[in-house]
């Protein structure tokens, strides 16, 4: 796999993209891909731009805001990873999505910094559906709080959820946990009438069984860009 271009590679995962949502009976204009470029070179992210990729996945503001001025303009970057309190001004604004908004208190940081950048940045909130102690995001309990909360906030829009299953080597095993993930939006969004049309989950190994849950936009590294550096 290592010898294939990011070319190559990017074709061979559009096609099993089509693939699965065929099966689905989904559009496959409702999948987005986000390269997640974390450890990856400038050089490496030059290269995927010019396979057409355009949306890049960090995972850690400072090597985001490091890597950023290197890479070609006019990209657009997500951050993936956990957010620290004290680097949510910088996220703000390096950032055009923040998949991993876990507490009420960091969506209300945000919205003010936002409001203070004059700008709208949209967020989706990273639910542990799995109860996995190692994995961070919101107990699907706390969720409605934040939801609450979501509702007064100006400069953010709570565009979806995001999730990451356990790790297992049978990717189907992680097709509960997706769609847990589907069913709790869609509780949600009816009892507190706010829309959530995104659904960030399913990475390299995964990324199918997410799309067959309905994944909205897909999180790939190693699978596009190669071994992280
Ligand atoms: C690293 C990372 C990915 C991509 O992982 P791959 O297995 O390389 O596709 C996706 N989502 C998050 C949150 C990550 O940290």
């Amino acid at each position: 796999m290592s010898d294939d271009t990011i070319q190559e590679r990017l074709e061979g995962i559009q096609a099993k993209v089509n693939a699965a949502c065929e099966k689905a009976g989904r559009d496959p204009s409702e999948v987005r891909l986000i390269a997640v470029s974390k450890k990856q070179s400038p050089d490496k992210i030059r290269e995927a731009t010019e396979a057409g990729l355009s949306v890049f996945g960090e995972n850690k503001v400072q090597e985001a805001a490091a890597k950023i001025p290197l890479c070609p303009e006019g990209l657009t970057w997500h951050l993936i990873g956990h957010l620290q309190s004290n680097k949510t001004r910088v996220a703000v604004e390096l950032f055009d999505m923040i998949h991993s908004v876990d507490s009420l208190k960091l969506l209300q940081r945000i919205d003010q910094l936002a409001a203070d950048c004059g700008r709208t940045i949209a967020v989706c909130l990273q639910v542990n559906v799995s109860g996995e102690a190692s994995k961070s995001g919101l107990t699907p309990e706390a969720v409605p709080d934040v939801l609450e909360g979501a509702t007064r906030c100006i400069n953010v829009d709570l565009v979806g959820l995001m999730t990451i299953p356990p790790f297992t080597p049978d990717p189907s095993e992680a097709a509960p946990h997706f769609r847990r993930l589907r069913e709790l939006r869609d509780q949600w969004q009816e009892e507190y009438g706010i829309p959530m049309p995104e659904l960030s989950m399913g990475m390299s190994h995964d990324f199918e069984v997410a799309i067959a849950e309905g994944a909205t936009l897909i999180r790939i590294g190693t699978a596009l860009l190669g071994k992280r550096g």
